[in-house]
């Protein structure tokens, strides 16, 4: 068993990192104050092959796998969550749909667009009415000759005024739950389709989130991935991959709070002494790095089995709900540390702490990760 990363990963985090510290840390604060959605930022990233290490290289992917992107992933979570949400578009849930599930024409025309961030994403489930209940969708999309006619609307979905191409799920037979969804290929002009951000959200206000709503919308059967009523399956397929790379995140923002707690402890003096001397303090310290570490070494696990073409459907759900609600506790934990600091647009805790509950409900929320994990646990499955 080997716990150091390879010589590539090690230059990939310090890439990321270094791109971070000049591109993206010195304007966080300014993009969620302003709501600023940074496209070029995300072009340079794709030009840089942030999104490339998952796929194959006839699509533009770079081959180097799961474990360098849940690399990007952390550093990105960890100078911007907001900015990291394109992640998951570019590089996750989005263009993992088409490359497992697409065919060829289907993955030639639109991965390498997506993963050099010259396209960009989207993965559209959640509606007003389904949430967590995936399989209540009540988007339709019927049958008309060569074509689908989609009706219905999305909510919550990054990307949302923004994306150029997205994945939409709709019921092709309304009368079904799980077994009536398709999956469809969904493009930025399409008449009838409507993306709409939603303006001061509680955090990751950088990051374009919205509605997209159909009103008869064209979609021609040639956007159909797999076949009917596979929906479900393909949506699932893809979560894994999501989970793991929101997991990436998590860990990341998680790993913010660490830094941020420790240089305020170091610096802020009470009693004449530095904070981090105080014994109360020293606890909550310590328990946000054990548990910052745990993460860590869970969300390398899901990656590197990934990496292996290993099953990795159960570590991933594990490694997304522990690292999310440790990420929770961490921010929690630098607040304790920043006391009165922490509503200081000076310090970065009060961005970690509006940004972080993302990461608990995000590609389904720590409710439904416990039940996965308690099922498989049971052989339940
Ligand atoms: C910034 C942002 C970006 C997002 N981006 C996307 C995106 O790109 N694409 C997309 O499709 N969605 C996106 N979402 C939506 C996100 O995936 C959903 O919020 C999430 O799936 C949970 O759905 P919900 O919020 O409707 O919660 P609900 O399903 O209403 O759940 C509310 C609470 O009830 C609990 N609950 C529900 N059902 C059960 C059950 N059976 N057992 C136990 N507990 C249960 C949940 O755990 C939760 O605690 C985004 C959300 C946000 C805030």
């Amino acid at each position: 068993m080997d716990f150091d990363l390879d010589s590539e990963h090690v230059q990939i985090k310090d890439t990321v990192r270094k791109f971070c510290e000049k591109e993206v840390i010195p304007f966080a604060e300014e993009w969620e104050k302003n709501e600023f959605f940074p496209r070029e930022t995300i072009r340079k990233m794709g030009e840089l092959g942030f999104f490339a290490s998952p796929f194959p290289e006839q699509y533009g992917g770079t081959e180097l796998g799961f474990l360098a992107n849940i690399i990007v992933a952390e550093e990105l979570g960890r100078a911007s969550l907001g900015l990291a949400c394109c992640l998951n578009m570019q590089s996750g849930t989005c263009p993992m749909t088409l490359l497992l599930n697409g065919n060829e024409e289907q993955k030639e025309k639109f991965l390498p667009g997506i993963i050099s961030g010259e396209l960009l994403g989207c993965f559209a489930v959640t509606e007003p009415n389904a949430g967590t209940d995936v399989a209540g969708i009540e988007t339709k999309a019927i049958r008309d000759g060569d074509n689908y006619i989609l009706n219905g609307s999305k909510m919550w979905i990054t990307h949302s005024s923004v994306f150029d191409v997205g994945i939409c799920f709709a019921k092709t037979d309304p009368t079904q739950r799980h077994k009536g969804l398709s999956a469809f290929i969904i493009e930025k002009g399409m008449e009838g389709m409507t993306g709409m951000a939603e303006k001061d959200k509680l955090g990751v206000r950088s990051s374009d989130t919205g509605q997209i709503v159909f009103v008869d919308v064209k979609v021609p059967k040639e956007n159909l991935i797999g076949e009917e009523g596979q929906g479900f399956k393909i949506a699932e397929s893809a979560l894994t991959y999501g989970r793991a790379n929101i997991a990436g995140r998590s860990l990341g923002i998680g790993q913010a709070a660490v830094d941020a707690a420790l240089k305020y402890a170091n610096e802020r003096e009470q009693f004449g002494q530095k904070i981090g001397y105080f014994q109360m303090n020293k606890q909550i310290i310590a328990d946000m790095v054990a548990e910052i570490d745990a993460s860590r070494l869970l969300v390398y696990r899901a990656a590197w089995l990934q990496d292996q073409k290993r099953p990795s459907a159960n570590e991933s759900t594990i490694a997304k709900f522990y690292a999310s609600e440790a990420a929770v506790r961490a921010v929690i934990g630098a607040a304790k540390i920043h006391g009165a600091y922490t509503y200081s647009s000076e310090y970065p805790v009060a961005r970690l702490y509006r940004d972080v509950m993302l990461m608990t409900a995000g590609e389904g929320t720590s409710n439904i990760q416990r039940l996965i994990i308690a099922n498989n646990a049971l052989g339940w499955k």
